[in-house]
């Protein structure tokens, strides 16, 4: 072969790759699009976490705070979705919060993208969907379903075990980007260990009472239709979930067990005045034992695996041939933190709280997530 035949043949291979890049590249920027979350008419103000942890400013774990105030004054409640983003009831949750709610006496935190970072790349080699759609009678929205850690280009390289400094606790390296392994945080840590940081910095400064951290999980793991609950906590979360099992809403009740350290019900009690509970809806998706990732899964939880898996005796709870819809999860998010605003109410009156309007349980289930859902660009209180 003489030397033109070579610098042609390297020029092909060269074109063939700008072009496969470019195509690529486009992919994954898309992965950054922001999601249409709009500030309904509740919302008094939007902030930007790194306003409690300067450290995080403009990084890629610096998420929009959304602030609801009553008239009245009263207890102060945090509501975290999209801790582990992939886990779509929880964001959802705080999304209704956000575009529908109105809150009559207290405030309101409502965070719907906890770890921002996580939302902007899915996990490699799972073949997961990078979204999910809702339909609404107003057109169809785009959510997307990143990974359950922060993307590893925003915090990198992962050590070969990720060590808790402030709780001593000690997972493998990956684990360092999990949010829900790394509160109580550091200012000046890994990213992530950062994100932990301000959460406490806001809960801290803000004088939060309660904390709500919403997570789904798949039915092969212990903690499903479950919320696990500190000391401090568990008289307001029993009062709740009595009440929520009135309502036909089983939840098991777990006490965080005090040397699993790391995880934001331990932590955010044992370092600020805050009561907190972390609350489980189903969710296939993130499971060992599961049929293909695919969109439908994330909206429905249906997996024919996971029936055959539950009927032998391998799964925590019976998993439903007709799996549970995300209404279903987004509404047991939201019947939760009705009942423990309650619950709170009752048993601390200096601390109470009370919502002027936000959609039920049973409208959710009813009407479908597209009806509560804004369209980007829409004012507050068009309809
Ligand atoms: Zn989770």
């Amino acid at each position: 072969m003489d030397a033109r035949n070579n610098v042609a043949t390297s020029l092909a291979v060269l074109a063939a790759m700008a072009v496969v890049l470019a195509l690529a590249s486009r992919h994954f920027l898309a992965q950054y699009r922001a999601d249409p979350i709009v500030a309904g008419p509740g919302v008094a103000r939007v902030v930007k976490l790194s306003t409690y942890a300067p450290n995080i400013r403009g990084r890629a774990v610096d998420t929009d705070v959304y602030v609801l105030e009553g008239a009245r004054p009263g207890g102060t409640v945090l509501v975290l979705g999209g801790a582990h983003p992939p886990e779509a009831a929880a964001t959802m949750a705080a999304v209704v919060l956000i575009e529908q709610a109105k809150v009559a006496q207290g405030r309101l935190f409502v965070i719907p993208q906890t770890n921002l970072s996580g939302f902007t790349a899915t996990p490699a080699g799972l073949g997961w969907p990078e979204g999910y759609t809702i339909r609404t009678p107003r057109g169809p929205l785009r959510f997307r379903i990143g990974a359950k850690v922060s993307n590893p280009v925003h915090q990198w390289p992962d050590p070969d075990e990720y060590v808790n400094t402030g709780t001593g606790a000690r997972w493998s390296g990956e684990q360092g980007r999990d949010l829900n392994r790394t509160y109580p945080g550091r200012p000046d840590g890994y990213l992530t260990e950062r994100l932990a940081y301000a959460l406490l910095e806001l809960i801290r400064r803000e004088d939060v009472t309660l904390v709500l951290d919403m997570h789904e999980a798949p039915p092969d793991r212990p903690l499903i239709n479950a919320m696990a609950v500190h000391p401090k906590g568990m008289s307001v979360a029993a009062e709740a979930i009595l009440n929520l099992e009135l309502e036909g809403i089983k939840v098991r009740l777990e006490a965080s067990p005090p040397n699993f350290r790391g995880l934001s019900h331990r932590e955010i009690p044992d370092h600020s005045n805050a009561i907190a509970m972390l609350h489980e809806t189903n969710l296939p998706l993130h499971g060992a034992l599961r049929g293909r990732a695919t969109e439908a899964m994330i909206l429905t939880a249906q997996d024919e695996f996971l029936v055959y898996a539950s009927r032998s005796g391998w799964t925590g709870t019976t998993h439903p041939p007709e799996g549970v819809p995300i209404e279903v999860r987004t509404g047991r998010h939201l019947a939760m933190l009705y009942e423990l605003v309650k619950a709170l109410t009752s048993q601390q009156p200096q601390h109470a709280f009370a919502f002027e309007s936000a959609p039920g349980y049973q409208e959710v289930v009813r009407k479908g997530l597209g009806a509560f859902l804004r369209m980007p660009g829409e004012s507050p209180n068009g309809q």
